[in-house]
This record gives structure tokens, C-alpha cells and sequence, in this order.
């Protein structure tokens, strides 16, 4: 089983190849050449399984080329007890009635990014190992948040890599950004870029583009490759926990065998979202896939009327997290539905390049429609969701999981739908501790503290322990302050690598 290009222009490669690569040369990124499946039996083999049994499992079928030592060994050494403090690692609860939450964030930085990377440094480096590089390999990250961090510790003293993660210094939450610039690590660089997460992930794509910014740093034996949801490594493992959700819900009763399933994305770049798609594409009785955005509502539109447009004005949320407005993994879902068109898909991507825009034809938005379902909500309607989940449930959701559950609400009151239904819940409320605490506690309760005493409060309050992950950040030194505008990163690049 090979990857290809969604671009068309790329010979196919093994697994080990596209995640070493990240992108595809021809600016394509790379999906499976062919449908995997589970057959019935496959997925009841799962049910009595642990969950890093289960990601064995799937990893297989996605990662021909690798063997089961291989994997073996990317699964254990990512879905350790060291590193999560759930065991189930992504436990399914139950908030009311037929409604879950996939809790994703167990993780040591507190959000669901985790769950693929803390898995991506170690398929990287089997990656490389495997195809015989013996260039050492140069992470770039663009983050909004939570994927910068999440990449920090995932990298962090690997041997053989080195990272630097570029975050938009207004874009972020303090919280964020202090998990960020106290990173330690002998590998690891963290800098701020003038502007927002599309300024700082173009900044990176563009590095990626330039060949002779890649010859340059062969001559020093270095290569570089992505952390972001571009790279197929980090999407693999993101479609295990959606299996795994399926089969807990069946463990527990909760549903009966091939019982229809709704799925809530709270989306961003539209990878979470996409893994939820794939695992639906294997086999699993995944109903409508509802994508929830923040007011950067881009992929509401399209889903509704088949027009990506980003030519909007770009708004900051409480949601930062999902504050994007090019979802680069829709390419990949385009050239699903489209049955592999790739003339067709580099033609869409070509005219959001130079227009900022692209209009799909009608058949593949009745394909799209058929599987996904698409609202948004306002920040004030996030606020008033926490509020109201935490007086009605007890439980806290943070701001991004709150604008899943708000859009499944209009879901639920536009079609009447009231299947089973799972939330994947992608960050710990205390992540973004001083938004939560206003919507639970009041402004006035909040106003004068900061985020690191508000997570106190809110620990008080609602009496759960900060998690590790958390903990005395207001007290860790800071380690990076770097700040660049958006048309210096490439410099920065080459300064922080040693290229001139
Ligand atoms: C990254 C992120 C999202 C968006 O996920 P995508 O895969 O980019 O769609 C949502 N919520 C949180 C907390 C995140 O960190």
C-alpha cells in the first residue's frame, strides 16, 4: 500500500517516505493510494482490546512498509502512563442523554494535538531510519496554539531532530504562550512571528517551497520536514481514537452493533475533522460528521454552498485554536470525493493561490452534504454553552469543545436528528482557564487575576486537580523571546540552524 499526491505530480512513495517528506514535492499532500477497510469481524477483533492495542491494529493497515516491531514501538513509547494520565488514554463520557465527549486531552500539554504528537517524532524517526536517510531532520511548525506546544514536547531531545515552532504573537492564549517560551530541551526553538496563524503558516510553507533553501541545508546534512497536519503521520493516529470511541461506546452498552453514530469536530485546520472521515471510509456506522467552527465560519460556508472563500476579514476568539481561514487538510478530503481527481484538485488549490477562492462543482458538494453537516457560533454563545453545560451537567467544557456542542445543538434543532452522538472534547478547560472562569465564575470573580491564578480558581471551584501539564507555569523561567516579522522567518531559519 503506497501514498500519492493529491496534486497528481508526485510517483507514489511508501508510508516511511510521505511522512518523512511531510508535503509532497509537487506541493500535494499525500493520502492512502487505496481504501482501507475493516471488515466487521476486524472491528469486533478491536472491541476487548486496550487502546494501544488498538492503534497497533489500525497502524498496520496505514503503515504497510513498517514492521510490527516498528510499530510496536512508535505505540508504546507515545501512549505511555508517563505520558498520559488517563489509562484509557481517550475515555469516552457520558455528558446527557444519548451525548458523549471524547476526551482527547489527557495528554501533557493538555489538548488533543497529543494524541498524534507525541506518535509523529517517533514515526518520523523509524521513517527516516527506514528509507536510509542519515540527514538529521529539521522540524518546522506553524501553531495556533496547541500544536506548538504539543510538537515541543513531542520532539524534544528526540536524537536526530531539532525543532523550531513559529506561533503569531497575537494569536495566542497567555496560557499558550507560556507553555511555549518555557519549553525546555536541547533541540528546540520557539519564536513569535508579527501577525496570524495564516501569516505564520504561509511563512512555513513557503520555507518548504524554496529549493534552495533545501540545497543549503543538505550541504549541512540537514532536512526538513512538518509537524502539521499535513504530514500523514500525524493524521493516522488521529483516526484510532475515533475507532476506539465506537467500540467503547459498544463495550459499555451504550449502542448496539452497527448502531449509526454522530461525530462533532470542533475544526480548525480540518484535520481532527478529516481522521473522523477516514475512519467513517474504513467502515465504521459513522452518521453525519458535524463540522462546528468558531465565527472564521470558512468551512461552513463551504459545506453549505460549495464556496471556499477566504477573502473575509479574519477574526480572534475566545476558540483560538480554530481562528483559521486556509484549512489545509480539505484538500485531501476534496480529492477523496472527487475519487482521486488530482487535475482537478491542483486546479482548486491553484485558484485559492492566486484568488483566495474556489467554487467546487455540484456533484462533489452532494457528495460532501451527503457525510457533513456545518454551523458555527459566536464567542457569546460559546460563553453561554460552558455556563449552561457546567449548571445542567457539572462538567466543564473549554472553549473549543463548547462551540462543538453549541453547533450540535442547532444540529439537533434543525433536523431533529438525536442519534448517538460523540463531541470530540479537544482541550482541557483549565487550557484556557481565564475564558472558562468567566463563563462559570462571572467577569467580576475573574477581573484583576491572571490565567495562572484563574486556573486555581477554577480548581477551587469546581474541584478538579490542575493537571500536570499546567502546573507552576507562572513560575518557569522563560527560555525564548525571540520575535520576527512575517518576511524574516526564513532568515531566523537558517539562523537557528547554522546555515548563514
Ligand atoms: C487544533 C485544535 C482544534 C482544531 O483542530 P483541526 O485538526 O485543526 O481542525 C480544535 N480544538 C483545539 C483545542 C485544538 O488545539
Amino acid at each position: 500500500m503506497k501514498y500519492e499526491s493529491t496534486r497528481g505530480k508526485t510517483a507514489r512513495v511508501t508510508a516511511a517516505e510521505a511522512i518523512k517528506m511531510g508535503i509532497a514535492p509537487d506541493g500535494g499532500l499525500f493520502v492512502p493510494e487505496k481504501k482501507i477497510g475493516l471488515t466487521p469481524e476486524q472491528l469486533s477483533s478491536l472491541q476487548a482490546l486496550s487502546y494501544q492495542e488498538r492503534a497497533r491494529e489500525v497502524l498496520r493497515l496505514f503503515l504497510a512498509d513498517f514492521t510490527d516491531e516498528e510499530i510496536t514501538r512508535c505505540v508504546y513509547g507515545a501512549y505511555s502512563p508517563d505520558k498520559f494520565e488517563s489509562p484509557e488514554i481517550a475515555p469516552v463520557v457520558k455528558l446527557a442523554g444519548q451525548v458523549y465527549l471524547l476526551e482527547l486531552w489527557h495528554g501533557p500539554t493538555c489538548a488533543f494535538k497529543d494524541m498524534a504528537l507525541q506518535m509523529l517524532p517517533l514515526l518520523l524517526t523509524t521513517s527516516t531510519r527506514k528509507t536510509g536517510e542519515n540527514a538529521e531532520i529539521a522540524v518546522l511548525v506553524a501553531t495556533s496554539g496547541d500544536t506548538g506546544k504539543a510538537a515541543l514536547e513531542g520532539f524534544r531531545d528526540v536524537p536526530g531532530t531539532r525543532i523550531i515552532v513559529f506561533y503569531p504573537d497575537e494569536g495566542v492564549s497567555q496560557i499558550q504562550e507560556r507553555q511555549m517560551i518555557t519549553q525546555e530541551g536541547n533541540n528546540v526553538h520557539v519564536v513569535a512571528v508579527k501577525g496570524n496563524f495564516d501569516d505564520a503558516q504561509n511563512g512555513v510553507k513557503s520555507i518548504f517551497g524554496n529549493a534552495g533553501f533545501a540545497r543549503d541545508l543538505a550541504h549541512h546534512g540537514m532536512k526538513l520536514s512538518s509537524a502539521n497536519s499535513i504530514n500523514w503521520g500525524r493524521l493516522v493516529p488521529q483516526i484510532i481514537y475515533y475507532i476506539s470511541a465506537y467500540l467503547e461506546l459498544l463495550n459499555n452498552g451504550e449502542i448496539k452493533e452497527k448502531e449509526p453514530v454522530n461525530v462533532v469536530v470542533p475544526t480548525g485546520n480540518f484535520g481532527n475533522i478529516l481522521a473522523a472521515y477516514y475512519a467513517r471510509e474504513m467502515g465504521l456506522p459513522f452518521k453525519t460528521l458535524i463540522c462546528a467552527a468558531n465565527t472564521n465560519n470558512v468551512l461552513t460556508d463551504f459545506i453549505n454552498t460549495g464556496l471556499y472563500d477566504r477573502n473575509r476579514a479574519f477574526h480572534k476568539t475566545i476558540s483560538p485554536s480554530m481562528d483559521i481561514l486556509i484549512s489545509s487538510n480539505l484538500e485531501r478530503l476534496l480529492y477523496e470525493v472527487t475519487g482521486h481527481a488530482a487535475p482537478q484538485v491542483d486546479d482548486w488549490m491553484a485558484q485559492l493561490r492566486e484568488t483566495g477562492r474556489y467554487q467546487v462543482d455540484s456533484q462533489t458538494l452532494a457528495i460532501i452534504r451527503e457525510v457533513f453537516w456545518s454551523d458555527f457560533a459566536t464567542d457569546q454563545e460559546t460563553m453561554e454553552t460552558i455556563r449552561d453545560t457546567y449548571q445542567a451537567c457539572g462538567y466543564l467544557l473549554d472553549t473549543h469543545t463548547a462551540v462543538g456542542k453549541r453547533v450540535y445543538d442547532k444540529y439537533v434543532a434543525a433536523t431533529g436528528d438525536r442519534s448517538t452522538t460523540v463531541i470530540a472534547s479537544t482541550a482541557s478547560p483549565f487550557k484556557f482557564a481565564s475564558s472558562v472562569a468567566t463563563a462559570v465564575l462571572g467577569a467580576d470573580a475573574v477581573r484583576g487575576r491572571d490565567e495562572f491564578a484563574l486556573l486555581d480558581l477554577l480548581s477551587a471551584t469546581c474541584g478538579i486537580p490542575v493537571p500536570g501539564g499546567l502546573q507552576d507555569l507562572g513560575s518557569k523561567p522563560v527560555r525564548h523571546l525571540r520575535k520576527v516579522e512575517r518576511d524574516g522567518m526564513a532568515a531566523v531559519v537558517r539562523e537557528l540552524l547554522g546555515i548563514g
